[in-house]
């Protein structure tokens, strides 16, 4: 079965999106650690990063670079954190992550976002791309 990231990127479930190439998508994380939390994906469903071919993993990576130097143009903050887990959707994803301090890098701090702030910051991010 596709993982809901196949479908996102597919365009069978909405996201909003940030950047797409032949081989990669990024779109906001829907329940963000912190403003600007976004995912970067491989349209090659893969469960685990360290199963990716070494090709798709340094194109993975220099696409994530791509999205955050935007993300470090667009947001107000100190760095982007970068993140690999994968325990909840089993389809490689890189979490870039607007950060200030240690917390918003920890899963378990959320905020909340309007439709209307998601709709505008993922319009904002792919103007600085
Ligand atoms: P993990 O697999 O543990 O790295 O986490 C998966 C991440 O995907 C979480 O941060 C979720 O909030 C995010 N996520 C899950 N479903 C969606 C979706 N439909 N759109 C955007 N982000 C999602």
């Amino acid at each position: 079965m596709a993982s809901i990231f196949t479908k996102i990127i597919n365009g069978e479930i909405p996201c909003y999106k940030i950047a797409e190439t032949e081989d990669f998508f990024a779109f906001l994380d829907i329940n963000p650690n912190a403003k600007g939390h976004t995912l970067c994906v491989p349209k090659q469903e893969v469960n685990k990063i360290m199963d990716l071919d070494e090709k798709t993993y340094m194109e993975l990576m220099a696409f994530s670079r791509r999205i955050g130097q935007a993300l470090e143009k667009t947001i107000d903050c100190n760095r982007v954190g970068i993140a690999v887990i994968g325990l909840e959707v089993p389809h490689v994803h890189v979490h870039l992550i607007p950060i200030n301090e240690m917390r918003d890098m920890t899963f378990s701090h959320k905020v909340s976002l309007t439709e209307q702030e998601f709709v505008e910051l993922a319009a904002a991010i792919r103007e600085n791309l």
